[in-house]
C-alpha cells in the first residue's frame, strides 16, 4: 500500500484531484511539481497514514517508516545533499495539511536536519556563519515547542537576556558569535525542560516531527475549529516533508504571500506583501512590517516579473484565484503553496463575473463559486471593518436579522417614533417584541432583544423589514429606560451599534457602508435564474423552482419584487390590522356581544382591508399573491396595561372593568396552540367572510382597471380533512357570490397551510379540498419537536453546544423530522392531486441548506423575506446544478 508520495524534478506521485488524501497543500504542491512551476522537491505522508495512526493507538502501519526512509533518499539523491551531513547538508520543513485548510492545527517546523555538524557544513557551504547559526537557533525553538510542547517564553527569555547584555535591540544585530553562544544556552534548556539532550540525529528529529504533526490532528484547538466550522468526514492531515529554500539569505532573498487578484474587491490586480531578507513566519508573524508587493516591482524587477508570469500561470490553471507563498532564494523564485483564495462577498461576485467575460470559467461554475452567504454580505449595511476593530463589543446575542445598525437606544416603540419624528436615528431595545411594536421597529434602524430566538416577532419581522435585529441577547438586562451589560449603564439617548449578521452589540456610534445594486451582481444573479429556471425534475410538471416572497405591505412588496421575487407566497393579513384606525375597529368588533355588533364592525373593516389588498395586487401585478386569512388568537389584539385599557375603553364607550373581563375571557394557557388560525375562522365565520370579501372585491377592482390578478386564499393551522372541507366550502361561497355581483370571472384558488403534523400526516385527505399546500415550516418545527418557539432560545444554544441539536431547527430545517413531515406531505397531497402546487413560506425558505433539500423534494416554489430573495435565488440554481 501506498503511503507517501513524492514529488520533485518535473513529477510528482500526485496531483490536485487528491486533495482527501494528500490534504490541499500537499495535492496542491504535487501539481505544481507536474506544471514544472519551481517547487522545493520533497514528499507527502498520506492522510490515511493519519486515520490508521488513531486507529491504532497511535502507532504507524507497517511500511510507513520505510517508505519515509525510501522517499528521504530519493529526495537526498535528487538534491545531492544528506539529512545531517557536516560537508552539505540537506535540511526539509515539516507541514501539516488537512483536505479542508485548517487554522488552528500544528505550526510548521522549518530547518530540521540541523545539529552540532550540519550548522557547520552550512556556515562553510554558503559562507554565511551567522546565518547558520541563526537557522539552529530558530530550528531548536520551534522543535522544542512544537514537536516537544515546551513553552516558547524559556527561549524568548533567553533571547531577550543575551540582547539586554549586549546592549542591542534588534535581533538582526546579534553577530555569529552571539548565536552560537545562544544555541548553547538553548541546548541546555532543552536538556533541563526535556531531561534528554537535543536530538542531534536527523532522523529522529523527523520521526518526532512526524509524529507532532499527526499529533496536533486532534488537539483541542483543531476539534473546536473543526466543531464550529462543521468540518467532518475528513481522514486526518498529512504530513508534508520538504526541501528548505531561504529567504533569508541576505538582500536578494526574501519571502512573501500573494494573490491573483484583490481578495477583498475582486479587481483584477496583482495583490499580496513580502519581506526581504526573512524567512517563512516571519511575514505572517508581524515582527516587521511587509512590503506591498507593487514596490517589488522596483527593487527586484526580475523577479517580479517571474511572480507575475507565474500567478498567471496558476491562475489560468486552476481558473480561480489564487492565494500563494513564495520564497526568493538570491533571486531565485519558488512557490511554497497556492490555494483557491478566500474572498469577501464583492470579491466572489466580481471575480466570478469577470472570469466569465475572461472565458476562463462558464456560468454554471461562476454561479457554484459565490457562496449564499457571501451573496449575502451584499444586501446589508456593514460596519467600516477599520472601525470594527477598535469598536468595544459589551454583548454578543443570535443573529437574527442580517446588517448593521447604528442609533441611539430607545426602550419603547412609541418612542421610537417619536424620535424619527423629530431626526433622529434609533435602535429599539426591548426584552421581546409583539405585534403592536410593528411601527417602532419600522422607525427604528435596528432591533435589539433581551428574550427569544430565531423565529421570535422581533426576529422574523425584522427580516422581513430588512431591518438589522439581534435577539435573546442575554447578557443586557432591561430595567425601565435603561440597560446593563457587564456591570456598564446604556441610558435611553445612548448610541451602540448592533450587527445582526454576526449577532454582536458594540457601544457607541459606528460609521456602516451601504450596498448598492451593481451591474455585475444583476448580471451574475440573471445567470441564476437561468439555471434555476431550466432546471427538470423527475415527476414534476413544470420546469425549475419559483423564489415567493413574504410580504404584507405594498412597499416590502415592491422591494421584493426589484430583488427578483416571482410572487408572494405569504400575505399576513393580522400585521395590516395595527394600521392607523384600523385597530380600534377591530377591537371594537372582538369586543361586540352579538353578532350584529361584531358583523357592524366588520363592515366598517371591510374597505380597509379592500384598499390593503388592491395595494398589494397592484405591487405584485401578474404574479400570484397567497393571502393567509386571520391568523393569530385575537388577545394579541387588545390592550394589557391599566392605561391602555383605560384609553381603549374609553374610545369604545364601554367601561374599563368590562373591557378588562372581556380580556379576560380571551386569555388563554397557551395561546400557540390555542384558540387561533382556522379555529377562530370556525368560530367567527363573519371574520374569514369580511377579508374573503375584501380580497375579492379588491382583485375585481384591480382587473378591472387591467391588472393581471391570481389570488390564492389561504387557510392556516388546519389539521384535519373537516376543518379543510367547512372553511373551503364558506370560502368559495363567497368568493362565487362577489364574482356573481360583480358579474366577473377571476382566477383565484384556495389553499391550506400545512403546519400541524396531523395536517401532514393526513395530507391526501386535506388535498381534497385545498388547491394547494404552503408549508408553515415555523409552526410544524415548533410542533413537531413540541419546542416553543418564544421559549426555545433558552436552551437550544446549550443544545447546539453539546451536539444535541446540528442546526437550530428554527433556522434550517431539521431534515430528518420535520423534513421527513414535508416529503410525507408532498407524497400524500400528489396522490390525490398529482399536479398540486406546494411552496414554503415558513423562515426556512431563505435557508440555503432548507432551500436545497425543498428543490429535491419537489416543492413548486420557497417563499423569503424580501431582502432574503436574491440569497435564495442563488442557493435554488446552486441546489439545481
Ligand atoms: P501554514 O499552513 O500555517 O501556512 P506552512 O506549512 O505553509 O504553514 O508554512 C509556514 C511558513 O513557512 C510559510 O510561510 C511557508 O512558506 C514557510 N515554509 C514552509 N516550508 C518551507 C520550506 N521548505 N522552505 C521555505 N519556507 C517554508
Ligand atoms: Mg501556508
Ligand atoms: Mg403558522
Amino acid at each position: 500500500e501506498k503511503f507517501v508520495y513524492f514529488f520533485g524534478n518535473g513529477k510528482a506521485d500526485g496531483n490536485a484531484g487528491m486533495k482527501e488524501l494528500l490534504g490541499g497543500k500537499g495535492a496542491n504542491l504535487a501539481e505544481m511539481t507536474n506544471l514544472g512551476i519551481p517547487v522545493p522537491p520533497g514528499f507527502t505522508i498520506s492522510t490515511a497514514v493519519c486515520r490508521a495512526y488513531y486507529e491504532n493507538d497511535r502507532t504507524y502501519p507497517s511500511g510507513v517508516l520505510n517508505q519515509v526512509d525510501e522517499n528521504l533518499d530519493k529526495l537526498e539523491k535528487l538534491m545531492g545533499k544528506k539529512l545531517g551531513d557536516p560537508e552539505d547538508p540537506l535540511l526539509v520543513s515539516v507541514r501539516s495539511g488537512a483536505a479542508v485548510s485548517m487554522p488552528g492545527m500544528m505550526d510548521t517546523i522549518l530547518n530540521l536536519g540541523m545539529n552540532d555538524q550540519a550548522v557547520r557544513g552550512i556556515s562553510s557551504q554558503t559562507g554565511n556563519p551567522r546565518f547558520a547559526w541563526d537557522a539552529y537557533r530558530r530550528f531548536i525553538q520551534m522543535f522544542a515547542n512544537v514537536a516537544m510542547g515546551m513553552d516558547i517564553d524559556v527561549f524568548e527569555e533567553i533571547l531577550a537576556k543575551m540582547k539586554k547584555n549586549k546592549g542591542v535591540e534588534l535581533d538582526t544585530q546579534l553577530d555569529a558569535g552571539d548565536l552560537e553562544k545562544l544555541v548553547g544556552l538553548y541546548k541546555q534548556a532543552y536538556k533541563k525542560h526535556k531531561k534528554e539532550e537535543f536530538p542531534q540525529d536527523p532522523k529522529k528529529q523527523l520521526k518526532a516531527a512526524i509524529d507532532a504533526v499527526f499529533g496536533s490532528w486532534n488537539n483541542p484547538q483543531a476539534i473546536k475549529y473543526r466543531k464550529i466550522n462543521a468540518i467532518d468526514g475528513l481522514l486526518g492531515t498529512a504530513v508534508n516533508v520538504q526541501t528548505m529554500v531561504f529567504g533569508n539569505f541576505g538582500d536578494t532573498s526574501g519571502t512573501g504571500v500573494c494573490f491573483s487578484r484583490d481578495p477583498s474587491t475582486g479587481k483584477n490586480v496583482f495583490y499580496g506583501e513580502y519581506l526581504m531578507n526573512a524567512q517563512g513566519e516571519d511575514v505572517v508573524a508581524g515582527i516587521r512590517t511587509p512590503e506591498p508587493i507593487s514596490s517589488l516591482k522596483k527593487t527586484n524587477p526580475e523577479a517580479y516579473r517571474k511572480l507575475v508570469a507565474l500567478k498567471d500561470r496558476l491562475e489560468n490553471h486552476y481558473r480561480d484565484m489564487q492565494d500563494m507563498e513564495f520564497t526568493l532564494q538570491e533571486g531565485e523564485l519558488f512557490i511554497l503553496q497556492t490555494r483557491n483564495a478566500k474572498r469577501t462577498g464583492a470579491a466572489a461576485v466580481k471575480c466570478a463575473v469577470d472570469m466569465v467575460d475572461e472565458k476562463l470559467i462558464d456560468e454554471e461554475t461562476a454561479v457554484s463559486r459565490v457562496s449564499p452567504a457571501q451573496l449575502d454580505q451584499l444586501f446589508h449595511p456593514n460596519i467600516d471593518p477599520k472601525q470594527k476593530q477598535v469598536m468595544e463589543l459589551i454583548a454578543t446575542g443570535l443573529n437574527a436579522s442580517p446588517g448593521a445598525a447604528t442609533g441611539q437606544v430607545v426602550f419603547s416603540a412609541e418612542e421610537a417614533e417619536r424620535w424619527v419624528a423629530v431626526g433622529q436615528k434609533v435602535l429599539l431595545v426591548r426584552k421581546e417584541t409583539s405585534p403592536e411594536d410593528i411601527g417602532g421597529m419600522h422607525a427604528a434602524e435596528g432591533v435589539l432583544t433581551s428574550t427569544g430566538g430565531m423565529t421570535s416577532h422581533a426576529a422574523v419581522v425584522a427580516r422581513g423589514m430588512g431591518t438589522p435585529c439581534v435577539a435573546g441577547c442575554k447578557d443586557i438586562v432591561i430595567t425601565g429606560k435603561s440597560f446593563t451589560v457587564g456591570g456598564k449603564k446604556y441610558k435611553e439617548g445612548d448610541w451602540i451599534t448592533i450587527n445582526g449578521t454576526t449577532g454582536n452589540v458594540y457601544s457607541g456610534k459606528a460609521i456602516l457602508s451601504v450596498p448598492k445594486m451593481t451591474q455585475d451582481l444583476t448580471r451574475f444573479l440573471s445567470w441564476t435564474d437561468k439555471i434555476r429556471k431550466s432546471a427538470v425534475r423527475p415527476g414534476l410538471k413544470d420546469k425549475g423552482i419559483v423564489i415567493r416572497t413574504n410580504a404584507d405591505q405594498p412597499n416590502d412588496a415592491k422591494v421584493a419584487r426589484s430583488f427578483g421575487a416571482e410572487g408572494i407566497g405569504l400575505c399576513r393579513t393580522e400585521h395590516m390590522f395595527f394600521d392607523d384606525g384600523k385597530l380600534e375597529i377591530f377591537q371594537e368588533m372582538i369586543v361586540s356581544d352579538t353578532l350584529e355588533d361584531r358583523k357592524a364592525a366588520l363592515k366598517k373593516l371591510l374597505p380597509l382591508q379592500k384598499k390593503d389588498f388592491a395595494g398589494i395586487f397592484k405591487a405584485m401585478n401578474g404574479l400570484p399573491v397567497t393571502i393567509r386569512l386571520l391568523d393569530p388568537p385575537l388577545h394579541e389584539f387588545v390592550p394589557s396595561t391599566v392605561k391602555d385599557i383605560k384609553t381603549i375603553s374609553d374610545e369604545l364607550g364601554i367601561k374599563p372593568a368590562k373591557l378588562r373581563e372581556k380580556i379576560a375571557n380571551l386569555k388563554e394557557a397557551n395561546p400557540m396552540l390555542g384558540h387561533r388560525g382556522c379555529r377562530l375562522g370556525i368560530t367567527y365565520p363573519e371574520i374569514y367572510e369580511m377579508q374573503v370579501e375584501a380580497i375579492m372585491l379588491a382583485a375585481c377592482d384591480v382587473v378591472k382597471s387591467g391588472g393581471d390578478i391570481h389570488p390564492e386564499i389561504m387557510i392556516p393551522l388546519v389539521g384535519t380533512r373537516e376543518e379543510t372541507q367547512i372553511m373551503h366550502d364558506r370560502i368559495e361561497a363567497v368568493a362565487q357570490d362577489v364574482l356573481a355581483r360583480r358579474k366577473m370571472s377571476i382566477n383565484y384558488s384556495v389553499g391550506t397551510m400545512i403546519e400541524i403534523p396531523r395536517a401532514a400526516m393526513t395530507a391526501d385527505e386535506i388535498a381534497e379540498h385545498a388547491d394547494f399546500f404552503s408549508f408553515g415550516t415555523n409552526d410544524l418545527t415548533q410542533m413537531t419537536y413540541g419546542f416553543s418557539r418564544d421559549d426555545a432560545g433558552s436552551f437550544i444554544p446549550l443544545y447546539l453546544e453539546q451536539n444535541i441539536l446540528h442546526h437550530d431547527p428554527f433556522s434550517s430545517i431539521d431534515i430528518s423530522g420535520v423534513g421527513r413531515l414535508v416529503a410525507t406531505a408532498v407524497e400524500l397531497g400528489r396522490k390525490t392531486k398529482p399536479d398540486m402546487k406546494m411552496g414554503v413560506c415558513g423562515e426556512h425558505g431563505g435557508d440555503p441548506r432548507s432551500i436545497e433539500f425543498f428543490y429535491k423534494t419537489g416543492l413548486n416554489y420557497v417563499s423569503c423575506s424580501p431582502f432574503r430573495v436574491p440569497v435564495a435565488r442563488l442557493a435554488a440554481a446552486q441546489a439545481a446544478i
